[in-house]
């Protein structure tokens, strides 16, 4: 049996916290591991902010609502879904990415949660392991699925390193140099042929 994990940002919508800060108009929101390489800190600066700006739950979930999946990715996901069983593995959270996944057809998503005060506000963030895409596909291995990964930068090179397949998808040029090992498709057309590549049956594009 074959399984399909994917990442979510950059794969198949935006990413959420920059288009949020678009929308928003929330420059300090732009800031991503890039700028700031502690996770931790970055997450208390962001959480910091949505309490500065007063954004709730619901406003936050407004503006995302706004957002759409990447042209194309609705499409992709479906043909994908009708070939293997797919898994969502990504770093957001599950309320941050609910109205972009209900665009999607809600497919089975693996992330992180939010502590929520009854005031709808954010208050805390909490991972769901360590190392989380990773052990994800550990997982599927120790369950016998063979697995085919696919996503689009760093914090997604531990879950292609695992797979026994990996595809980048849009990554960025210092991805690609430090990972030549993957192949490379840039849209949802070489994408399908890419796990048609990687399966082990006889599947078509
Ligand atoms: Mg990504």
């Amino acid at each position: 049996m074959e399984i399909a994990c994917l990442d979510l940002e950059g794969v198949l919508v935006p990413e959420i916290w920059i288009s949020f800060a678009e929308r928003t108009g929330i420059d300090d929101l732009r800031a991503t591991t890039r700028d700031i390489p502690d996770y931790d800190v970055l997450m208390r600066q962001r959480l910091r902010l949505l309490a500065e700006h007063r954004l709730g739950l619901h406003d936050i979930q407004d503006v995302i609502a706004g957002m759409a999946p990447l042209e194309g990715a609705g499409e992709f996901l479906d043909w994908l879904r009708e070939r293997f069983q797919v898994i969502i593995l990504s770093d957001t959270f599950y309320e941050f990415a609910a109205p972009l996944m209900r665009q999607l057809g809600h497919p089975t998503l693996l992330c992180h949660r939010l502590s929520i005060d009854q005031n709808g506000l954010v208050t805390d963030y909490h991972l769901r392991q360590k190392d989380p895409k990773r052990a994800s596909v550990q997982a599927f291995h120790s369950l016998n699925f063979r697995v085919i990964a696919a996503g689009d930068s760093y914090n997604d090179t531990g879950m292609l390193a695992e797979a026994d397949r990996g595809i980048l998808f849009n990554p960025p040029q210092n991805v690609v140099d430090e990972f030549p090992e993957y192949p490379v498709v840039t849209d949802y057309h070489a994408f399908r042929n890419a796990f048609c590549d990687a399966s082990l049956r006889q599947i078509t594009a």
